[in-house]
């Protein structure tokens, strides 16, 4: 069995990280290094997706409720208006093979992706 995710260990106390927000199936975090003024991440509680991409087509209710998640949370701490990434890979900046929402707001640079 391969080792649990950074992810799992936070969701099981293991690795400290404050859990802001839970529904049934999915929690929050703020990102430890964020790019944004307002940096969450949205994580499905189970382990057994490793991206989007698997997600959506292995369990489209859990990932409308990962989207659902970040919407509350960006209501909550943005202005609503609030940018929502998923890295899709290594190539693409991926590091932690847990699939996980980021939640960008409060202040990005207008028009911009980067
Ligand atoms: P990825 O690069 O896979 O799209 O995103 C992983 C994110 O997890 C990164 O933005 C990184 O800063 C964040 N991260 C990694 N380790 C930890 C941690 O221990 N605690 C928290 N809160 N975030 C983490």
């Amino acid at each position: 069995m391969s080792e649990p995710s950074i992810f799992t260990r936070i969701l099981q106390g293991e690795i400290p990280s404050e859990i802001i927000a839970e529904t049934e199936n999915a929690f929050a975090i703020r990102d430890i290094a964020p790019k944004a003024p307002v940096h969450l991440l949205v994580i499905p509680k189970t382990p057994q997706y490793r991206d989007v991409v698997e997600l959506a087509a292995g369990d489209p209710a859990l990932l409308a409720e990962v989207v659902g998640l970040a919407n509350t949370l960006a209501g909550e701490h943005t202005d609503g208006e609030f940018r929502l990434v998923f890295n899709t890979g290594a190539a693409a900046g991926q590091t932690v093979f847990h699939v996980h929402a980021h939640v960008l707001g409060g202040g990005l640079t207008e028009g911009s992706l980067g």
